[in-house]
């Protein structure tokens, strides 16, 4: 089968490895004609900018959460397959309240998540200095631990699942932008590129992200995604990373005003959604500037004597469904879409049942994430 993907971030990289690992059993190499169409370099996009916290830490639908957990053992898996990677990073993460009302919010959800099997368990101040000795908590906080979860250096991951693509035999196609989608009928043929050419494919992956609307458009196609560009969104964010601050942190770490966790070169990487309001994608430098400071102020109140700056505050858009839960399916034949929110963590994952899918297998976990329900 003749499979195009638009997008090597997480989702096209991962089900572009998927797609080609070996069948169980079988000889090596890739089952089908795998071509990868990435307009910059696979993970620059959002996947490269993500928090990328690997979790299940949502009790609200248990349907959606029994997913993301499965999602954390397949990034296991994956992780594996690359022996030790040093983009995957099961490291944990500590997360607190410390106002009564947030106390009371983080216990029950604690509660909830425990009673759904996930492994949480609650901690007090001397074991937050055992696993974070440099971060301070309020007296009197409730803090929660979770070990099974952790992070991924999400470009570098994008990269590696692209590299291992390309090494099983996918065609990889960097810098150069899918324009259209070609048409026969109501059937998607292909796309066609920014330097005039057309790739057939029996199957069209559209895995381009916060960018999927528009490709889709071209052939007519809606996607629900929150627009970026509506007064208020919640789609457009910003995140920054520091200086080196070696040793600072050892997982995640969650303050109520303030997500942090090392970053890939030496320093962290701070997120406060908060800050997000008013942010959009015309924000001025002095606006990103400010939202800078005061993540590096809150950073400071986290790790008393925090000796980095801010290196870089990264404006970014979140490819954020309307009702926050995956887009997955075939959306017209020969058109395969997988965008969501949260891709980091549901990458690996979704391009197992994708792959069985895109092979005329229909899979029952991926119903309630159709592109076109109501
Ligand atoms: C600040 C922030 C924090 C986040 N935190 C988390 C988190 O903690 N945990 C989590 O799981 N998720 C998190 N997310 C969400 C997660 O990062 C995304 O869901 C995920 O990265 C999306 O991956 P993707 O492959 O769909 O998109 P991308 O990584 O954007 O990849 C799409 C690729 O498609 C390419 N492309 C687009 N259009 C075209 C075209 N027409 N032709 C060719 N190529 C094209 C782009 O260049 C890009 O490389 C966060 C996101 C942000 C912004």
């Amino acid at each position: 089968m003749r499979i195009v993907i638009v997008g090597a971030g997480i989702i096209g990289a991962a089900l572009a490895d998927r797609l080609t690992r070996p069948a169980p059993g079988g000889g090596p190499g890739a089952r089908d004609e795998v071509t990868v169409v990435e307009a910059r370099e696979p993970g620059a996009g959002t996947s490269g900018a993500s928090y990328a916290w690997l979790n299940a830490n949502d009790p609200a639908d248990p349907g959606y959460h029994r997913l993301r957990t499965a999602a954390l053992a397949t990034w296991r898996d994956v992780a594996a397959g690359f022996g030790a990677p040093s983009w995957y990073r099961p490291v944990g993460n500590t997360m607190w309240a410390a106002a009564e009302d947030e106390k009371a919010r983080l216990s029950d959800r604690v509660a909830r998540l425990a009673g759904l099997g996930y492994t949480v368990e609650l901690i007090g101040a001397d074991r937050l200095r055992a696993l974070e000795p440099h971060v301070r908590a309020p007296d009197g906080a409730l803090i929660a631990h979770y070990p099974g979860e952790g992070y991924v250096y999400g470009g570098s991951a994008a990269r590696a699942l692209v590299r291992r693509a390309r090494e099983s035999g996918a065609e990889v196609v960097t810098g150069r932008r899918a324009v259209g989608l070609t048409t026969d009928g109501d059937r998607v043929t292909g796309v066609r590129l920014d330097d005039g050419r057309e790739l057939g494919a029996d199957v069209t992956v559209c895995a381009a992200g916060r960018h999927s609307p528009a490709l889709l458009a071209t052939a007519g196609i809606a996607l629900p995604l929150v627009d970026p560009a509506e007064p208020g969104s919640a789609a457009p964010c910003l995140i920054a990373t520091t200086t080196a601050a070696d040793g600072v942190l050892n997982g995640l770490v969650q303050a109520p005003d303030l997500s942090a966790r090392p970053a890939e070169d030496r320093g962290l990487v701070l997120e406060a959604t908060d800050l997000d309001a008013g942010v959009d994608e015309s924000a001025s430098p002095e606006l990103v500037r400010t939202v800078g400071a005061e993540l590096l102020a809150r950073a400071r109140v986290l790790v008393p004597g925090l000796a980095a700056d801010i290196a870089e505050v990264r404006r970014c858009v979140r490819p954020l469904p309307a009702d926050g839960y995956p887009l997955v399916g075939f959306q017209r034949p020969g058109l395969y879409t997988v965008v969501t929110h949260s891709g980091i963590t549901l990458g690996p994952h979704l391009a197992v049942p994708a792959d069985r899918e895109i092979h005329g297998e229909p899979s029952p976990e991926l119903v309630p994430y159709r592109p076109d329900r109501q």
